[in-house]
Protein backbone atom coordinates (compact mmCIF):
# COMPACT_ATOMS: atom_id res chain seq x y z
CA UNK A 1 0.00 0.00 0.00
CA UNK A 2 1.28 3.27 -0.66
CA UNK A 3 0.05 6.03 2.06
CA UNK A 4 1.11 9.53 0.20
CA UNK A 5 1.96 12.15 3.22
CA UNK A 6 -0.28 15.39 2.91
CA UNK A 7 0.08 18.76 2.57
CA UNK A 8 0.54 19.85 6.27
CA UNK A 9 0.38 23.42 7.03
CA UNK A 10 2.39 24.46 10.31
CA UNK A 11 1.01 26.82 11.57
CA UNK A 12 -1.18 26.48 15.04
CA UNK A 13 -4.37 25.02 14.58
CA UNK A 14 -6.59 27.47 17.20
CA UNK A 15 -5.37 30.37 14.87
CA UNK A 16 -6.01 28.63 11.50
CA UNK A 17 -9.84 29.52 9.99
CA UNK A 18 -10.02 28.46 5.94
CA UNK A 19 -10.25 30.80 3.96
CA UNK A 20 -13.67 31.11 2.41
CA UNK A 21 -15.67 34.01 3.97
CA UNK A 22 -18.15 34.87 1.83
CA UNK A 23 -17.40 31.40 -0.20
CA UNK A 24 -20.81 28.41 -0.16
CA UNK A 25 -19.92 25.83 1.96
CA UNK A 26 -22.95 23.15 3.32
CA UNK A 27 -23.48 20.35 4.94
CA UNK A 28 -25.89 17.74 4.16
CA UNK A 29 -26.35 14.74 6.35
CA UNK A 30 -26.39 11.71 4.53
CA UNK A 31 -27.21 9.42 7.66
CA UNK A 32 -27.79 10.44 10.92
CA UNK A 33 -28.08 6.53 12.40
CA UNK A 34 -25.83 4.70 14.55
CA UNK A 35 -24.65 1.17 14.19
CA UNK A 36 -27.53 -0.62 13.65
CA UNK A 37 -29.56 2.40 11.66
CA UNK A 38 -33.26 3.28 12.16
CA UNK A 39 -35.47 1.12 12.39
CA UNK A 40 -33.71 -1.61 13.82
CA UNK A 41 -33.92 -4.81 12.06
CA UNK A 42 -36.68 -6.62 13.69
CA UNK A 43 -37.50 -3.82 16.60
CA UNK A 44 -41.01 -2.84 16.98
CA UNK A 45 -41.31 -0.02 19.07
CA UNK A 46 -42.87 3.29 18.35
CA UNK A 47 -39.27 4.72 17.08
CA UNK A 48 -38.81 2.11 14.34
CA UNK A 49 -42.90 2.43 13.53
CA UNK A 50 -42.76 5.96 13.08
CA UNK A 51 -43.92 7.26 9.74
CA UNK A 52 -41.90 10.52 9.37
CA UNK A 53 -39.48 10.31 7.29
CA UNK A 54 -37.07 12.24 10.20
CA UNK A 55 -37.26 8.63 12.13
CA UNK A 56 -35.22 6.82 9.60
CA UNK A 57 -31.78 7.13 9.94
CA UNK A 58 -29.46 5.37 7.68
CA UNK A 59 -25.78 4.76 8.86
CA UNK A 60 -23.45 7.62 9.57
CA UNK A 61 -22.10 10.19 6.54
CA UNK A 62 -22.09 13.55 5.82
CA UNK A 63 -21.53 15.69 2.52
CA UNK A 64 -19.70 18.80 3.19
CA UNK A 65 -19.35 21.38 0.28
CA UNK A 66 -16.73 24.27 0.21
CA UNK A 67 -17.64 26.03 -2.98
CA UNK A 68 -16.94 23.70 -5.71
CA UNK A 69 -15.17 21.34 -3.08
CA UNK A 70 -16.83 18.29 -2.20
CA UNK A 71 -16.16 16.48 1.42
CA UNK A 72 -17.44 12.89 2.06
CA UNK A 73 -17.11 12.59 6.25
CA UNK A 74 -17.37 8.55 6.52
CA UNK A 75 -18.88 6.09 4.25
CA UNK A 76 -20.89 3.57 6.12
CA UNK A 77 -22.87 0.47 4.63
CA UNK A 78 -25.35 2.49 3.62
CA UNK A 79 -23.06 4.98 1.34
CA UNK A 80 -23.98 3.70 -2.16
CA UNK A 81 -27.82 4.40 -1.57
CA UNK A 82 -27.02 7.92 0.38
CA UNK A 83 -25.31 8.35 -2.91
CA UNK A 84 -27.93 8.30 -4.74
CA UNK A 85 -30.13 9.52 -2.69
CA UNK A 86 -28.42 12.99 -3.22
CA UNK A 87 -27.07 12.91 -6.67
CA UNK A 88 -23.70 12.78 -5.89
CA UNK A 89 -21.85 11.00 -8.20
CA UNK A 90 -18.15 12.78 -7.58
CA UNK A 91 -16.18 13.85 -4.37
CA UNK A 92 -12.92 15.90 -3.75
CA UNK A 93 -11.66 13.45 -0.94
CA UNK A 94 -13.24 11.05 2.19
CA UNK A 95 -12.47 11.52 5.58
CA UNK A 96 -12.45 9.16 7.68
CA UNK A 97 -13.61 9.55 11.62
CA UNK A 98 -12.09 5.95 12.78
CA UNK A 99 -12.18 2.07 11.34
CA UNK A 100 -15.62 0.86 12.86
CA UNK A 101 -17.76 -0.34 9.95
CA UNK A 102 -20.91 1.59 10.32
CA UNK A 103 -18.31 4.43 9.20
CA UNK A 104 -16.27 2.67 6.66
CA UNK A 105 -18.37 -0.35 5.21
CA UNK A 106 -19.37 1.03 2.07
CA UNK A 107 -15.55 2.08 0.67
CA UNK A 108 -15.96 -0.10 -1.69
CA UNK A 109 -18.78 1.29 -3.37
CA UNK A 110 -16.93 4.46 -4.46
CA UNK A 111 -15.93 2.29 -7.55
CA UNK A 112 -17.98 4.24 -10.07
CA UNK A 113 -16.70 8.26 -8.45
CA UNK A 114 -12.80 6.92 -9.85
CA UNK A 115 -10.23 7.42 -8.03
CA UNK A 116 -10.38 8.61 -4.90
CA UNK A 117 -8.69 10.48 -1.79
CA UNK A 118 -9.29 9.33 1.30
CA UNK A 119 -7.77 10.82 4.23
CA UNK A 120 -7.02 9.35 7.81
CA UNK A 121 -4.91 8.47 10.54
CA UNK A 122 -2.48 5.84 10.22
CA UNK A 123 -4.59 2.74 12.25
CA UNK A 124 -7.92 3.44 9.94
CA UNK A 125 -5.94 3.46 6.84
CA UNK A 126 -3.89 0.36 7.68
CA UNK A 127 -7.22 -1.39 9.19
CA UNK A 128 -8.57 -0.01 5.25
CA UNK A 129 -6.07 -2.09 3.72
CA UNK A 130 -5.98 -5.10 6.16
CA UNK A 131 -9.80 -5.16 5.47
CA UNK A 132 -9.89 -4.56 1.85
CA UNK A 133 -6.59 -6.83 0.76
CA UNK A 134 -8.05 -6.85 -2.93
CA UNK A 135 -7.90 -3.25 -3.51
CA UNK A 136 -4.28 -2.67 -2.57
CA UNK A 137 -2.18 -5.92 -4.09
CA UNK A 138 0.38 -5.61 -7.02
CA UNK A 139 -1.72 -7.50 -8.94
CA UNK A 140 -5.26 -6.19 -8.32
CA UNK A 141 -8.44 -7.75 -9.25
CA UNK A 142 -9.90 -5.93 -11.95
CA UNK A 143 -12.19 -2.69 -10.88
CA UNK A 144 -11.53 -2.62 -7.90
CA UNK A 145 -12.39 0.72 -6.63
CA UNK A 146 -8.78 2.93 -7.09
CA UNK A 147 -8.34 4.70 -3.73
CA UNK A 148 -5.10 7.34 -2.37
CA UNK A 149 -4.21 6.85 1.04
CA UNK A 150 -3.35 10.06 2.68
CA UNK A 151 -2.25 9.74 6.31
CA UNK A 152 -2.92 12.81 8.80
CA UNK A 153 -1.85 13.34 12.04
CA UNK A 154 -2.77 15.80 14.48
CA UNK A 155 -1.87 18.81 12.26
CA UNK A 156 -4.18 20.66 10.27
CA UNK A 157 -4.02 19.72 6.76
CA UNK A 158 -5.13 21.15 3.38
CA UNK A 159 -6.90 19.65 0.35
CA UNK A 160 -7.58 21.92 -2.56
CA UNK A 161 -6.89 24.30 -1.16
CA UNK A 162 -9.51 24.13 2.02
CA UNK A 163 -7.39 23.89 5.70
CA UNK A 164 -8.97 21.25 7.62
CA UNK A 165 -8.39 20.94 11.58
CA UNK A 166 -8.48 17.51 12.94
CA UNK A 167 -10.13 17.37 16.77
CA UNK A 168 -8.89 14.62 18.68
CA UNK A 169 -11.79 12.58 20.48
CA UNK A 170 -12.05 9.33 21.99
CA UNK A 171 -14.69 6.27 21.57
CA UNK A 172 -14.20 4.83 25.09
CA UNK A 173 -10.28 4.35 24.44
CA UNK A 174 -9.94 4.38 20.88
CA UNK A 175 -9.01 7.63 19.93
CA UNK A 176 -11.20 9.04 16.35
CA UNK A 177 -10.98 12.25 15.09
CA UNK A 178 -13.05 14.95 14.15
CA UNK A 179 -12.94 17.60 11.44
CA UNK A 180 -13.03 21.62 11.79
CA UNK A 181 -13.43 22.96 8.25
CA UNK A 182 -14.46 26.35 8.47
CA UNK A 183 -17.07 27.40 11.04
CA UNK A 184 -18.24 23.89 10.87
CA UNK A 185 -17.03 20.84 12.83
CA UNK A 186 -18.22 17.50 12.71
CA UNK A 187 -17.36 14.77 15.13
CA UNK A 188 -19.08 11.56 16.16
CA UNK A 189 -18.34 8.68 17.97
CA UNK A 190 -17.17 10.70 20.62
CA UNK A 191 -17.21 9.81 24.09
CA UNK A 192 -14.75 12.24 25.89
CA UNK A 193 -12.97 14.90 24.74
CA UNK A 194 -10.25 17.45 26.34
CA UNK A 195 -10.45 21.31 26.99
CA UNK A 196 -7.86 21.60 24.68
CA UNK A 197 -9.40 20.22 21.41
CA UNK A 198 -12.73 21.97 23.34
CA UNK A 199 -10.72 25.47 22.26
CA UNK A 200 -10.11 24.68 18.60
CA UNK A 201 -13.94 24.55 18.22
CA UNK A 202 -14.73 28.63 19.30
CA UNK A 203 -16.42 30.44 17.10
CA UNK A 204 -18.46 27.60 15.42
CA UNK A 205 -21.79 28.48 13.38
CA UNK A 206 -22.45 24.78 13.09
CA UNK A 207 -21.41 21.70 15.92
CA UNK A 208 -22.18 17.92 15.08
CA UNK A 209 -21.46 15.95 17.29
CA UNK A 210 -23.06 12.20 18.31
CA UNK A 211 -25.73 11.75 20.84
CA UNK A 212 -26.81 8.32 21.39
CA UNK A 213 -29.92 7.87 23.71
CA UNK A 214 -30.60 9.34 26.96
CA UNK A 215 -29.17 6.79 29.22
CA UNK A 216 -25.51 6.34 29.68
CA UNK A 217 -23.16 3.94 27.11
CA UNK A 218 -19.39 2.98 27.47
CA UNK A 219 -18.64 4.37 23.95
CA UNK A 220 -20.88 7.22 23.16
CA UNK A 221 -22.25 10.41 24.29
CA UNK A 222 -25.69 10.40 25.87
CA UNK A 223 -27.65 13.44 25.15
CA UNK A 224 -27.46 15.43 28.50
CA UNK A 225 -23.87 14.55 27.94
CA UNK A 226 -24.12 15.81 24.11
CA UNK A 227 -25.97 19.56 25.53
CA UNK A 228 -22.97 20.15 27.83
CA UNK A 229 -20.67 19.82 25.10
CA UNK A 230 -22.81 22.01 22.99
CA UNK A 231 -23.54 24.40 25.57
CA UNK A 232 -19.74 24.82 26.29
CA UNK A 233 -18.22 25.13 22.76
CA UNK A 234 -21.77 27.51 22.27
CA UNK A 235 -21.60 26.97 18.87
CA UNK A 236 -25.10 29.05 16.61
CA UNK A 237 -26.27 26.02 16.46
CA UNK A 238 -25.67 22.26 17.05
CA UNK A 239 -27.14 19.52 15.18
CA UNK A 240 -27.14 15.85 16.99
CA UNK A 241 -26.20 12.56 15.17
CA UNK A 242 -25.61 8.92 15.40
CA UNK A 243 -29.34 8.73 16.80
CA UNK A 244 -30.39 5.36 18.10
CA UNK A 245 -33.62 4.17 18.08
CA UNK A 246 -33.82 4.14 22.01
CA UNK A 247 -33.43 8.39 22.43
CA UNK A 248 -37.11 8.49 20.71
CA UNK A 249 -38.97 9.69 18.12
CA UNK A 250 -37.49 13.40 16.16
CA UNK A 251 -40.36 14.93 16.80
CA UNK A 252 -40.78 14.15 20.45
CA UNK A 253 -37.01 14.96 21.28
CA UNK A 254 -36.62 17.75 19.41
CA UNK A 255 -39.20 19.66 21.38
CA UNK A 256 -37.66 19.09 24.74
CA UNK A 257 -33.98 20.58 23.75
CA UNK A 258 -32.41 23.59 24.58
CA UNK A 259 -32.77 26.63 21.44
CA UNK A 260 -29.99 26.26 19.10
CA UNK A 261 -29.55 22.76 19.71
CA UNK A 262 -31.45 19.93 17.55
CA UNK A 263 -31.57 16.87 16.09
CA UNK A 264 -30.17 16.17 12.57
CA UNK A 265 -32.30 13.89 10.34
CA UNK A 266 -31.05 11.81 7.17
CA UNK A 267 -31.03 14.39 3.83
CA UNK A 268 -30.89 18.03 6.51
CA UNK A 269 -28.83 19.82 4.13
CA UNK A 270 -27.98 23.64 5.93
CA UNK A 271 -25.20 26.36 5.00
CA UNK A 272 -22.41 27.54 7.32
ZN1 LIG B 1 -20.44 4.64 14.74
ZN1 LIG C 1 -36.82 0.24 17.75
ZN1 LIG D 1 -17.52 3.75 16.34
Amino acid sequence: MEIKNTDFINNKSNSLIPPFEGGRANITFLGTGTSTGVPQLGCKCPVCRSASPKDKRLRNSALVTVDDKRFLIDAGPDLRQQLITNDIFHVTAILLTHEHYDHVGGLDDVRPLGETNIYAEANVLEAIERNMPYCFGVIKYPGVPKMNLHKVDMNPFQIQGVNIIPIRAMHARLPVLGFRIGKLAYLTDVKSIDNTELDKLRGLKVLVINALRKEEHISHLSLSEAIAIAQHVNAENTYFTHISHHLGKHEDVSAELPENIHLAYDNLSINF
